[in-house]
Formats: C-alpha cells, sequence, structure tokens
C-alpha cells in the first residue's frame, strides 16, 4: 500500500456548520482540500521540510484548483468560504504538510480581512467606496492571475503581541506612501506576489489603532528579502526577514482603509486564530500516523503488528480523547467567529487557540512515545510533524503565554474594570 492509498482512507474532517455556508459545500471544499492534500501536499513535503524550500509545486497544486481564492467573496470570482470553512481546510491541508498549510492561512486570512471581514467593520460611506475600488483591484488578482499574498507584521517589538505601534513607517506622498522598516519571520519571503505589510502612518501621534495595511508588490524597487533560515520546525515556510527602504506604493496598495485592520482585530478577534488550523491538521496527521503505524499498514514498514498490546491501545486512546477534545473546542470556537464576540465567545476563542497549539505538540509527543524509535527516523513524517507542532506556541500575537495572559485577564475582569487600590 503507497501513503498515498493509506491516506486515502483517513476519515475527513467534521464539518462546523457554519451559518453562512451551507453544511455541504464546506464538505465539498473540505473534500476538495483532502484530494489536493494527498495528490500533492504529502508528495513534497518531507523534501522541503528537508531543504528549507518553499513548497512552489504545492502552491501551484492549490492554484490550479481554485483554492487561492477560497477566502475571496463569490461576488469577486472566489470560492466564498466563510470563516469557519476557511479553517477547515487549512487544516485538511495541514494534515499533509504544515509548513503550506501555515502559509496558505497567511494567505486565506488577507483575503477574509478585505472581503467577509471588512463586510463587517463602521466605515463611512467614503471609506466603502475606496476599499471597494481597492479589493476589487487585488481580488482580480488572486482570482485572475493566482497572486500569493504573505503577511509580513513581526518587527520583533512589542507591535506584534498588540502592544506598541509598529516601527515600520508609511511616509504619506504624491498619490501614495514611501516604506521604510523591516520585517522579521516573512512566511513566503521570496515566493509571494504581494506583501501585505503593517505599518504606522508616519506623523506625529500615530498610534497602533492607526495601522495601514499595505500591500507591497514581490518586485517593488527597495523592498529586499534577507538574512538566514534554518529553524527547528515549519522549515518549509521560509520565513525570512523583509527589509524596506524607500518603497513607493501607490494609494491602491491599501487592503483596508487607515485604521480598519485595527478594528478588524478588536471587533472580529477569530482572525488571530487563522494560524492554529494548520495546527490542527498537525495533530490530526501524528493520530492517523500512529493508527496505521500500530497496525503495520505504512508503506515500506516491515509487517509488524503493534496493535495487539493494551499499552498502544491505551496510549492511542489518549490520543484519540486529547484529539476530541481539541477538535470539539475549536469546532465550537469557529462558531462563535463573528463581529463583536461576547465576552463567553472571546475567553472560549483564547482556550481553543491555546489548546490546538499546545495539544498539537502533545498529541505528537504522544505519537513518538506510543509507535517508538523507528517511528522517529527521518524517513517517517512524525519527526517533522514533531518539530513542525513546537512552533504553533510560538506565534504571535497569541502565544501560548500571551493566550493565558489575556484569558487570564478576561475571565476575572469585565470590560473596562480595573483594580484602583493597585493601578
Ligand atoms: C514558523 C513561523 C512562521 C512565522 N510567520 C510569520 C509571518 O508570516 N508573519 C509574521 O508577522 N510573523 C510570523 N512569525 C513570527 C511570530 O508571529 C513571532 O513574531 C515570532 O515568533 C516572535 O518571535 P520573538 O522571539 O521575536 O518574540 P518576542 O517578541 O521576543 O516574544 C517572545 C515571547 O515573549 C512573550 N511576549 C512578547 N511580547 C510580550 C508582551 N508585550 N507582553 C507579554 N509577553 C510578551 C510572548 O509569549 C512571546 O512568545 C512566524 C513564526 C514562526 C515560528
Amino acid at each position: 500500500m503507497t501513503l498515498h492509498e493509506a491516506t486515502a482512507r483517513y476519515a475527513p474532517l467534521p464539518i462546523a456548520g457554519s451559518a453562512s455556508l451551507r453544511e455541504a459545500r464546506q464538505g465539498e471544499l473540505i473534500a476538495l482540500a483532502a484530494e489536493v492534500g494527498r495528490r500533492s501536499l504529502a508528495l513534497h513535503a518531507a523534501r522541503h521540510d528537508r531543504d528549507a524550500s518553499f513548497p512552489a509545486d504545492s502552491f501551484d497544486a492549490l492554484r490550479q484548483a481554485g483554492l487561492l481564492a477560497l477566502g475571496v467573496p463569490a461576488a469577486y470570482g472566489g470560492l466564498g468560504a466563510d470563516f469557519a470553512t476557511s479553517a477547515l481546510v487549512i487544516a485538511e491541508l495541514g494534515r499533509h504538510c504544515a509548513a503550506t498549510a501555515l502559509c496558505f492561512s497567511m494567505h486565506v486570512s488577507a483575503c477574509l480581512g478585505m472581503g467577509l471581514i471588512a463586510d463587517l467593520l463602521d466605515m463611512t460611506a467614503a471609506q466603502r467606496a475606496e476599499h471597494e475600488r481597492h479589493r476589487r483591484l487585488h481580488f482580480g488578482r488572486i482570482v485572475g492571475e493566482g497572486r500569493l499574498y504573505a503577511q509580513p507584521f513581526s518587527e520583533g517589538g512589542a507591535a506584534a503581541a498588540g502592544k506598541a505601534p509598529w516601527a515600520t513607517r508609511a511616509h504619506r506622498v504624491d498619490g501614495g506612501y514611501r516604506l521604510n522598516g523591516r520585517k522579521i519571520f516573512v512566511s513566503m519571503s521570496g515566493a509571494a506576489d504581494s506583501y501585505a505589510v503593517l505599518c504606522t502612518p508616519d506623523r506625529p501621534g500615530a498610534a497602533l489603532d492607526d495601522a495601514l495595511y499595505l500591500a507591497v508588490p514581490a518586485d517593488a524597487a527597495g523592498l529586499q528579502v534577507c538574512g538566514d533560515w534554518d529553524p527547528l520546525g515549519m522549515r518549509g515556510t521560509v520565513s525570512r526577514n523583509l527589509l524596506l527602504q524607500d518603497v513607493f506604493v501607490p494609494d491602491s496598495a491599501r487592503l483596508l482603509p487607515e485604521g480598519m485592520y485595527h478594528q478588524a482585530t478588536q471587533r472580529y478577534p477569530h482572525i488571530y486564530t487563522a494560524q492554529a488550523p494548520a495546527y490542527l491538521g498537525i495533530a490530526q496527521a501524528a493520530y492517523d500516523f500512529t493508527v496505521l503505524y500500530l497496525r503495520a499498514e505504512l508503506p515500506g514498514m516491515s509487517p509488524v503488528k503493534r496493535r495487539m498490546y493494551p499499552t498502544k491501545q491505551a496510549a492511542v486512546a489518549e490520543m484519540r480523547i486529547k484529539l476530541e477534545q481539541t477538535r470539539a473546542l475549536f469546532l465550537c470556537s469557529l462558531r462563535d467567529a463573528g463581529i463583536d464576540p461576547d465576552a463567553e465567545a472571546r475567553q472560549r476563542l483564547h482556550a481553543a487557540h491555546y489548546t490546538v497549539m499546545e495539544n498539537a505538540n502533545a498529541i505528537c509527543s504522544l505519537a513518538l512515545r506510543t509507535c517508538g524509535g523507528q517511528a522517529m527516523l527521518k524517513t517517517q513524517p512524525l519527526e517533522r510533524l514533531y518539530r513542525d507542532s513546537r512552533c504553533g506556541s510560538l506565534m504571535l500575537p497569541l502565544t501560548a503565554e500571551l493566550c493565558l495572559d489575556r484569558l487570564g485577564r478576561e475571565c476575572l475582569y469585565a470590560d473596562g474594570e480595573g483594580d484602583e487600590s493597585l493601578e
């Protein structure tokens, strides 16, 4: 049996049954992701992990399947997936190549930000009209030309944690902006067609909530990809640095009107959890691998079954329970996704994000312990899954630490509440 045949028997991920997309359509899109994942992503994942190279071949397959337009509204020629459906498609891809799924999640997040989420934000009529013109241009590039949008936000300072203005500055000039700054950990660096940069308007008093969200074309003069990339995991994301030196972008580069990105994060906080599904896919893949391994059904394995030992059965049961807990909480949080979620939904979002990121690693760890020494060889995907899974909790703004930080505070304080005696 080939790995392709073996994985073809994986049960599809459960659907979230979101209100805005019929369940049948959601199931079709997940099935499409499963097919592309098995046919392409799974075949290339090990090589890109070994070489720390971008999975361009997998992205070609996603492009050909039309999936780059997943988060583009149907009115602009896209697949019109809502937040929950997008997350489940990303999770399905993450079962086959987590690095591809993580990169893909950044692109989808840009599309949802300009489309579904922008529609829910408060804008003046003039802002709405301007946004309409700009997004038509960007969606046209994604749908018509298959362009890929990266999300360079992190700078190594407090901005990515949501605690300071972006150090990258956008100076207003005739017809657009000149950008200067440095972004770190830019997934798809050197491969994306456009970089959706968050930056601060270069004027006195500009704050985090004034942030601009601007698309910088990969071939813009003054833009440079630099630095090395040889990390523990998620190696195929090729997350190098981006240097912006006097880069000009026209007004049409605005992916949202000024200040609207901040409004989106405050009012649609599920946008922050867009990276979690790639890690849910890892958790599922580690479980899938363990079942096949213990049944001796993995390609190239000696036909030695290990499933008859009660210790293995108990370990798989433990993995399954952790996986079910993770999926259930995440699906529940996906159903909450919408504008102005209440305090319960916000707290559940942080609990779900934390659970996915930490449990992905815990499930991989259990899988290694259960399958044993031969399963950690680099000829098997589990070793890669284990390394990739460790990265989720490091990703800002919802690192495991910051999830606990926010959740603890949200559980104990109502909006606007404080402790006068301590402050
Ligand atoms: C595989 C991978 C791909 C990535 N791709 C992208 C990408 O495409 N775009 C992008 O923008 N970023 C990306 N990142 C970067 C990521 O989101 C973080 O910015 C990066 O990992 C931060 O690393 P750091 O060591 O500089 O964090 P630091 O800022 O040094 O923070 C270290 C830890 O301290 C805590 N901390 C930080 N600030 C505060 C604070 N103000 N208050 C309390 N605690 C705090 C957090 O828990 C954090 O994890 C990626 C990261 C990884 C691992």
